[in-house]
């Protein structure tokens, strides 16, 4: 059985006992990528449960430095949550509800430690969001059978996507594996249940006597990264001056991202030197914001009030956010992806190329292609890439290098801030040819022609290649091939590592061989 239909036997099998279990000293909410109060189901669902029962909510965060390396969670990302974690807790004590941080060495003992904290705060009942990962519905399943003969009762909710996973199929009956059929049954689906867009109350305040109960939850400092994650001062600077933590933040550039570009979204968001998107995926990754808060206000912002038609930019925006529902029910249904396999299993057969020199100068930002290497140094520098170029320089690694796909999923979500699993793995497969895309594989992008497109002007590659910034008009897109190779030599530019149409064949051949192989 897929992990989705292990959680959910554990669901149906344990109903009934969980229904018989009263509740006692408290309700507990355990966060997970969900790190706010506002419009968040299950913590909704915790407060409502403790304030009709008068008993204090107590929340909880397990911090699991294995689950982070399992993950490969960015040390940007463990910062920004963290830092998340300080905001929650500040405001989660103004309503007296204390927020208690759980360090768990080994990933395995997570289920266990926390049965052991609600048995000793005497708690009955534990909300939680659902996570989709393969592990994580695992272990969630495993919580809900073992608490329920415990006396616990375990209450997964759904509320990372807009639409939950498995309730959109197609005529047939089948789960949708082409994004844009599935998208037009995920409007329609909405606006049939309007209660998908409702936003959840937040918590309200604890009994006072709380403070005294359970004093020393209160005093839970939050713990510093763990030595594998930490950022050096300077990263941490600069990180922290980029990405402001918490819902605060989240909520005040929704706002002004609705209010001032949501409108010319269709027009910017594939020109990587406009801030033209609304860089709030940090803040979707780490649950500082609920999608439907996004969606639901931006849907209020257009005239027909509705996902679907008038303004072109809204529909636009909600219809990229819709992509990141999608790869999330891709991965609840094909959960395979979780386990390094492509999505397209005809594609397993392919050779790619381990060059590790190629995979090197990619990552650094030196490969001699301007565009790729501007888009590879803004992601180090910032823990963040413009989606046009995310879909470049993937497309780069996969076809023009014939790297393995997976090198490069592997590298974003090291240092992606809002290194996200299912969006990460499905942009790789997409730009890779082996995932979700009905595109055949050879469609490839050509650098040269997506800068020029993209960057005209090429103030997005002066930007983050400052040896080229010198270089003016078209030679700036390939200094080497247009006449400006003696100053590129000259400030440290390095020479293109392959020639693009020769790489093309090459790419061809081995997709082609790949497939006549499986
Ligand atoms: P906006 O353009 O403002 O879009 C709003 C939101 O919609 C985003 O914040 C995001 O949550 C969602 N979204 C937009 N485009 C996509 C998409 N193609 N797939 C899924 N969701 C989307 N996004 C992540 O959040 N985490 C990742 O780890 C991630 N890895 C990616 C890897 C590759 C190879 C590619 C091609 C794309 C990846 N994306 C990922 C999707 C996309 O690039 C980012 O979500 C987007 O660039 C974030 O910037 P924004 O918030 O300004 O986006």
């Amino acid at each position: 059985p897929r992990p989705i239909e292990l959680l959910n036997s554990a669901v149906t099998d344990t109903a009934a006992a969980r229904r018989t279990i009263g509740v006692k000293n408290a309700v507990v909410h355990w966060f997970k990528w969900d790190l706010r109060t506002s419009d968040n189901r299950a913590l909704c669902l915790a407060s409502e449960k403790a304030r009709k029962a008068g008993v204090p909510l107590i929340a909880l965060y397990v911090l699991s430095p294995q689950d982070f390396d399992a993950h490969l969670t960015s040390p940007a990302r463990v910062d920004f949550m963290l830092r998340t974690l300080g905001v929650l807790k500040t405001d989660l004590a103004k309503l007296d509800i204390p927020l208690w941080v759980e360090p768990v060495d080994k990933r395995r003992d997570v289920p266990g430690r926390v049965m052991e904290l609600m048995a000793k705060w005497g708690a009955s009942h534990l909300f939680a969001n659902v996570e989709y990962e393969v592990d994580e519905l695992r272990r969630e399943a495993k919580l809900v059978r073992e608490c329920a003969e415990k006396g616990i009762a375990v209450e997964p909710v759904h509320d990372t996507c807009i639409v939950p996973p498995g309730q959109l199929t197609t005529n047939a009956g089948k789960q949708y594996a082409v994004y844009s059929p599935w998208f037009r049954s995920w409007i329609r689906h909405i606006h049939e249940n309007l209660e998908l867009l409702e936003l959840s109350d937040p918590p309200g305040p604890n009994p006072t006597s709380t403070r005294a109960l359970f004093a020393t939850l209160f005093d839970c400092d939050i713990p510093q990264a763990p030595e594998s994650k930490s950022l050096s001062v300077e990263e941490a600077k600069r990180f922290r001056a980029l990405w402001p933590a918490g819902e605060h933040e989240a909520m005040k550039r929704l706002g002004k991202f609705c209010e001032e570009d949501v409108g010319n979204y269709g027009n910017n968001r594939n020109l990587p030197s406009v801030p033209g998107t609304s860089n709030l995926s940090v803040h979707f990754a780490s649950g500082t914001l609920s999608t439907r808060t996004a969606v639901r206000t931006a849907r209020d912002r257009n005239k027909t009030k509705r996902l679907d038609g008038g303004n072109e930019g809204i529909q636009k925006w909600i219809s990229e956010i819709a992509w990141r529902d999608f790869y999330k029910h891709v991965l609840v249904h094909w959960p395979y992806i979780c386990m390094n396999k492509p999505f397209k299993p005809e594609y397993s057969n392919i050779e790619w190329s381990y060059n590790k020199e190629h995979f090197d100068a990619w990552a650094r930002g030196r490969t001699g292609f301007p565009i790729v290497d501007a888009a590879m140094r803004q992601l180090t520098n910032m823990g963040w890439m413009h989606n046009r170029c995310r879909m470049v320089v993937a497309s780069f690694l996969s076809k023009d290098l014939l790297l393995d796909w997976r090198m490069g999923e592997r590298f974003f979500m090291e240092h992606l801030i809002d290194g996200d699993f299912a969006s990460n793995n499905c942009g790789w497969g997409f730009a890779a040819s082996v995932g979700v895309d009905p595109q055949p594989y050879f469609r490839i992008f050509n650098p040269l022609l997506q800068s020029e497109k993209f960057d005209p002007d090429g103030e997005y590659i002066r930007k983050w290649v400052p040896e080229l910034k010198g270089i003016e008009g078209k030679a700036i897109h390939d200094p080497y091939g247009r006449g400006a190779g003696d100053r590129a030599r000259k400030a440290g530019y390095p020479k293109p590592i392959v020639d693009h149409k020769g790489a093309r064949a090459r790419a061809l051949a081995a997709y082609k061989k790949g497939i006549d192989s499986g």
